[in-house]
C-alpha cells in the first residue's frame, strides 16, 4: 500500500516533468572540434553518447581556414568545443563570438610541453621544453613577456604521447559536461589510450630498425617537429610551420642543395599541403615522390588515414620505405 501510494504520488507530481527529463538525458552531446584529428579522438571517448562534427574537415588546412555562416551555426549548437590550442586556430575567437557559443571549451593540448616555433624541425635535440617553466626565461621572449600561443609549434599530436594527453583532457571535459556518463567516458578513454600506447611502441620499433643516418625526410611544411623529437626522424621543409604561401626561391634552392649534399631521397606531399612545391623539388633533384603523408588532417572515411591511429599506420611505413632509399 505504501508503495502504491508513493507510485501514485510520483506519477501525479512527475507526469509532465519525467518524460522531458528522460528525453534530455537521452539527447547526445553535440561536440564540435576544430579539426578532423580531434573529431576522431572525441568519437573514441564519447562513443554513442555524442554527435561529433568538425569545423575543418578531412584533407583541409586548419592554418588557413576561413569560417563561413554554416560554421557559425554549427558552433552555436555545440555543447562542447574541442580545439588544439597552441595558436593552431587563430580564426576561432572571432568565430566563437559570432556564434555566441555557450559551449564548454576544451584545449586538447593543455599540459603538453610545447615546442618553440624556432626550435622546429632543424633543432637537433636541443629543443626547449616550455611547459610550466617560467623561471629560466624559456617561456618569455627577449622583452620578458610570456610567449603567445602563436610562438609555439601547434602540431603536438604528432607525438602519440601528446595525443594521449589530448584524449585525457577530452575525457575529463566530457565527464564534467555530462557527469551521468562520466564512467563511460573514462572507460572509453582508457581503452583508447591502451591502443595509443601500443601504437607509440610500434612507431618506435619501426623507426628504430632504420640506421640513424638514413632518417631524413623532406615534407611540405614543418608539421613533424614533435614526431622528430619523439621518434628520431629529421624533417626538412621549405614552407615553415604555418603553411602559408609559397616558400621563397632561396629557401627552395637551399633545400634542394641540402638534399643533394646529404643524398636525401625521401620526399613527401602532405594531404593538406601545396603539391606544386614538391613537384618543383622532385623535378630539380630527380627524386621520386614518396607519396602522401597525413599531418594536419585525416583522410575522408574510406581513405588511407581516416583515424588518428590509421594516420600513423599509414605514415610510418611510407616514411620507412622512402628513407631506405636515402
Ligand atoms: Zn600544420
Amino acid at each position: 500500500m505504501k508503495h502504491l501510494l508513493a507510485l501514485c504520488l510520483s506519477l501525479a507530481l512527475g507526469l509532465t516533468a519525467l518524460p522531458a527529463r528522460a528525453e534530455e538525458e537521452r539527447a547526445p552531446l553535440k561536440i564540435v572540434t576544430s579539426f578532423s584529428i580531434l573529431a576522431d579522438m572525441a568519437k573514441n571517448v564519447a562513443g554513442a553518447r555524442a554527435e561529433v562534427t568538425t569545423l575543418v574537415g578531412p584533407d583541409a588546412d586548419a592554418h588557413v581556414f576561413e569560417p563561413g555562416p554554416a560554421h557559425v551555426a554549427q558552433l552555436a549548437e555545440a555543447d562542447v568545443l574541442i580545439i588544439n590550442g597552441l595558436g593552431f586556430e587563430p580564426w576561432l575567437v572571432r568565430l566563437a563570438a559570432s556564434a555566441k557559443s555557450k559551449a564548454k571549451y576544451v584545449t586538447a593540448s593543455f599540459g603538453v610541453n610545447p615546442l618553440d616555433l624556432a626550435a622546429g624541425a632543424h633543432d637537433h635535440g636541443h629543443g626547449h621544453d616550455h611547459g610550466h617553466d617560467h623561471g629560466r626565461g624559456h617561456s618569455h621572449d627577449k622583452d620578458g613577456y610570456p610567449k603567445a600561443p602563436q610562438d609555439f609549434d601547434p602540431h603536438a599530436w604528432q607525438d602519440i604521447r601528446n595525443g594521449i594527453t589530448y584524449v585525457r583532457n577530452i575525457a575529463i571535459a566530457l565527464a564534467e559536461k555530462d557527469p551521468a556518463n562520466a564512467t563511460l567516458y573514462e572507460a572509453n578513454a582508457e581503452s583508447y589510450i591502451t591502443e595509443l600506447k601500443k601504437l607509440d611502441e610500434w612507431v618506435r620499433a619501426e623507426i628504430g630498425r632504420l640506421p640513424k643516418e638514413k632518417r631524413k625526410v623532406i615534407t611540405t611544411h614543418d608539421a613533424f617537429a614533435y614526431f622528430e623529437k619523439a621518434y628520431g626522424v629529421e624533417f626538412l621543409s621549405a614552407a615553415g610551420v604555418g603553411n602559408q604561401g609559397d616558400p621563397s626561391a632561396e629557401a627552395l634552392a637551399r633545400l634542394v642543395d641540402q638534399m643533394r649534399r646529404e643524398k636525401i631521397r625521401a620526399l613527401f606531399m602532405e594531404n593538406m599541403g601545396n603539391p606544386r612545391m614538391m613537384e618543383t623539388i622532385a623535378r630539380e633533384t630527380g627524386v621520386e615522390n614518396g607519396g602522401m603523408l597525413y599531418s594536419d588532417a585525416l583522410s575522408a572515411p574510406g581513405g588511407p588515414a581516416p583515424t588518428y591511429v590509421a594516420m600513423f599506420r599509414h605514415n610510418v611505413p611510407a616514411l620507412i620505405e622512402a628513407m631506405q632509399k636515402n
